[in-house]
């Protein structure tokens, strides 16, 4: 429900039409807002006393001489028309007996034109419900009647109502604040016949059940109940709205001393005192806004009207006065109620919910309904533009321009179009690669076939060093748009350790491809030689001046000797000796890759700030430069003094200009230091990725060749590792364990107090000072 604005309850006067209206004691002046009346005091002490009081009440409306079809008008149309949005409404008829409440509310039976509000209500519901085509409605009818503090159900005797409960009637409060009778009989109606049937019937009801208990009409409360429920007809609509109008002929008010009755009549009239007291109470309690309790529930009738006095409810009540001297009394008391009443305060809400079986069919066609819009989006995003179809030459070419000047760092993202469209662009890619590759290769080696087959055997080494070209790569592609690329390579083959000094001659391939070749092809030909190492390697890395004649010769060499696997295979040789011998070398290997990656990552980085900011640079410079021919052609601002002026938005632009210079050229010099770093790092990965290598062959070879077979290698060239003798292999273990093993001991422990000083340097170095 949903709170609204708070609306004081309406009040009307209705003056029941008399032949000896007592114009000396009530006066109608013409605002048909106000009533004046006199009174004698202390008339009814017996006193003789002329004096005069006079009160003056104001309300909403005086009906005197107003016709049923007018009264209608002022007093019920909105409320009923309000149900329609949603809104409760109660309109209620107080006064004293044969003011004319039941007059007002129902009507005079006999004749068509005096019918009252009731059937007046029950037309213009119908009518509503002809007229709102874009929903249905359904209208319930109830009729209570509440005589001496029970409740009875004048439409039990109709067995089609649906009812919870067919015994005893009791009020219940819903969650929401409102109240129900339960038990209570609803009687759904289709038109106004249906409606104006189930009416008489219970005003029929009514009228037997006074005879048979002896009751007077007068002394009973009525409630006749219009429940309305409305739903919209658009099926995703799962919101309805539910109002119910409560049109109530109250007992008469008159006070019991003046009735004079006697044993049952007038425990009646105390009854009917008390709930309309009761009621007086509860108005009271409401119109006073420092009162937190308000007692509906000290009666049936206010308790069943809790929600049309205290709630979301438009509220109108009638008045019914006498207009002779002799009721001045009771006209009094009754006006003096009706200006309470006005002090009332409702707030009028829409009763609005959510049939949750609805809501979920609501939600579950949204659901399908935004797949398939998904799905359409996706299709027609693909296909604008450009279709699926075979790219044209045109487009083709597009491509190819888009991949080069992506790579040349020219254009920041090739968008895309079509899923042929970015097959092309992986094509594209797809060649750019190969024929780099391509080109290394044959650098490497121009006229040696057995480069290639090296590059397939082998698979555990070669994808061991694979993990880091990646790094390599990656410092590679980073540098596109900034020449880092370029320099990076430069850097490679002219930044080396210290040149070799012993067996160029023998080591002249290995060396070539240990230094100035990409790692996949040096690595794997390594192990396609293991048998070419030697001290010297773990050292040197400058790619010596080969002379074409040993290149040559060392060509024919190895096709003199073509080699196959040796026992055990290398590839798990390798895994061995990185957990075991090589451990400390293979963990300052992976160390020097993870402070590389993390250079790599921040150069990355810096280039992207250096990318910003150029973009930004360019359009600020751009757009003052269109601010400044702008200005040129409408004429420059100048001060008194005659000198040029900067506009203010110049001035931003300039500021602004600075701002960019300064911080393009900050993130160019952190740029460059930290370029020079991953260089660097580049250097030493590639170092002791080589010292891996190295140390794995000689131990390889140790291990698992004879020493005099190593020996011949090394002076010869690679020769087949043959079977191993039984007392031969002994020999070898000894040999290993007396003199060689102790020597390579020694040696190893060098080598990883050299890396370890080494790392220790370079993270001392810190991310600056690297030269
Ligand atoms: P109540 O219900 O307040 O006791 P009724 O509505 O029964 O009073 O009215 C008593 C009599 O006065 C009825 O015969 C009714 O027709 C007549 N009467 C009351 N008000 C009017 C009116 N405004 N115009 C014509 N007749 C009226
Ligand atoms: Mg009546």
């Amino acid at each position: 429900m949903m709170s609204s604005q708070v609306s004081p309850v309406k009040v009307f006067i209705r003056i029941r039409p008399t032949a000896r209206f007592a114009h000396e004691l009530i006066e109608c002046p013409p605002d048909q807002q106000t009533l004046k009346v006199r009174s004698r005091k202390d008339s009814d002490k017996g006193k003789r006393n002329n004096q005069l009081s006079s009160w003056v009440f104001q309300l909403n409306g005086i009906l005197d001489n107003v016709s049923q079809e007018d009264t209608y008008d002022r007093v019920a149309r909105s409320v009923v028309l309000g149900a329609f949005a949603g809104y409760n409404g109660t309109i209620m008829c107080f006064g004293q007996t044969g003011a004319g409440k039941t007059y007002t509310m129902t009507g005079a039976a006999e004749t068509y034109k005096h019918r009252g509000i009731i059937p007046r209500a029950l037309q213009e519901v119908f009518q509503e419900v002809e007229h709102r085509v874009d929903h249905t409605f359904s209208v319930h009818l109830s009729f209570l009647e509440i005589y001496n503090e029970t409740m009875v159900d004048l439409l039990s005797s109709i067995k089609k109502g649906k009812s919870l409960n067919s015994g005893v009637l009791t009020v219940i409060e819903e969650p929401g604040g409102g109240v129900s009778v339960k038990g209570l009989s609803l009687h759904l109606v289709h038109n106004e016949e249906e409606a104006l049937n189930l009416l008489f019937e219970g005003e029929m009801n009514r009228i037997i059940g006074q005879h048979a208990l002896n009751k007077h009409s007068s002394r009973s409360h009525c409630i006749f109940t219009i429940h309305i429920e409305s739903r919209s007809r658009t099926l995703s609509d799962a919101k309805y709205i539910t109002s119910k109008l409560n049109l109530v002929d109250l007992a008469g008010s008159e006070r019991l001393s003046k009735t004079g009755s006697e044993g049952q009549v007038q425990m009646e009239a105390m009854y009917i005192n008390k709930s309309l007291s009761f009621l007086e109470q509860v108005i009271l309690a409401l119109a006073d806004s420092r009162r937190e309790h308000v007692p509906f529930r000290q009666s049936k009738l206010t308790h069943a009207l809790k929600d049309s006095l205290g709630g979301n409810c438009n509220t109108v009540l009638v008045a019914n006065i006498y207009g002779e001297a002799a009721q001045i009394e009771e006209t009094l008391s009754t006006l003096r109620f009706a200006s309470r009443m006005k002090c009332v305060q409702t707030k009028p809400s829409i009763n609005e919910h959510v049939d949750p079986v609805l809501q979920v069919r609501r939600l579950e066609k949204e659901i399908q309904f935004l797949k398939e819009e998904l799905s359409m989006c996706n299709t027609l995003t693909y296909r604008v533009g450009v279709s699926n179809e075979i790219l044209s030459e045109r487009q083709l070419e597009e491509v190819r321009s888009q991949v080069q000047r992506y790579l040349s760092g020219l254009l920041d993202e090739i968008p895309i179009v079509s899923i042929t469209q970015t097959q092309e662009v992986f094509a594209q890619f797809k060649k750019v690669v190969l024929e780099q590759q391509k080109k290394l290769r044959e650098q490497i080696a121009p006229r040696n076939p057995r480069v290639e087959k090296a590059m397939n055997t082998t698979p555990s080494i070669v994808a061991e060093v694979q993990g880091s070209v990646g790094a390599v790569g990656e410092v590679d592609s980073c540098g596109y748009g900034l020449g880092l690329a370029k320099s990076s390579q430069k850097h490679q083959r002219t930044v080396s350790p210290k040149p070799s000094k012993a067996r160029k001659d023998k080591q002249i391939s290995r060396k070539e491809g240990a230094a100035s070749q990409p790692p996949v092809e040096n690595i794997t030909v390594q192990a396609e030689q293991p048998l070419n190492l030697s001290e010297s390697d773990m050292t040197t890395h400058e790619p010596p001046k080969q002379a074409p004649e040993q290149q040559q010769q060392q060509q024919q060499q190895q096709q003199q000797h073509p080699r196959t696997d040796s026992p055990p295979p290398k590839a798990e040789a390798f895994e061995d000796f990185k957990a075991e011998r090589g451990s400390e070398i293979n963990r300052i290997l992976k160390e020097n890759k993870a402070v590389l990656s993390e250079r790599t990552t921040q150069l990355r980085v810096l280039t992207d700030v250096i990318n910003t900011t150029k973009r930004d640079l360019d359009y600020i410079t751009y757009e003052l430069r269109q601010f400044r021919e702008r200005k040129q052609s409408q004429g420059q601002f100048v001060s008194s003094e005659g000198e040029p002026v900067l506009e203010e938005a110049e001035l931003s632009l300039v500021m602004q200009l600075k701002e960019l210079k300064n911080r393009y050229r900050q993130a160019y010099e952190d740029f460059s230091s930290t370029k020079t770093e991953v260089s660097y790092c580049q250097h030493l990965v590639n170092q002791c990725r080589t010292r891996l290598l190295t140390e794995f062959e000689r131990w390889y070879n140790e291990s698992f060749l004879f020493p005099d077979e190593v020996l011949s290698v090394l002076e010869t060239g690679p020769v087949r590792p043959g079977h191993i003798p039984v007392d031969k292999a002994l020999t070898l273990m000894d040999d290993e364990e007396h003199s060689d093993g102790l020597h390579h001991k020694l040696h190893a422990d060098s080598t990883v107090s050299f890396y370890n000083a080494y790392n220790r340097t370079l993270k001392r170095r810190g991310s600056r000072q690297v030269s």
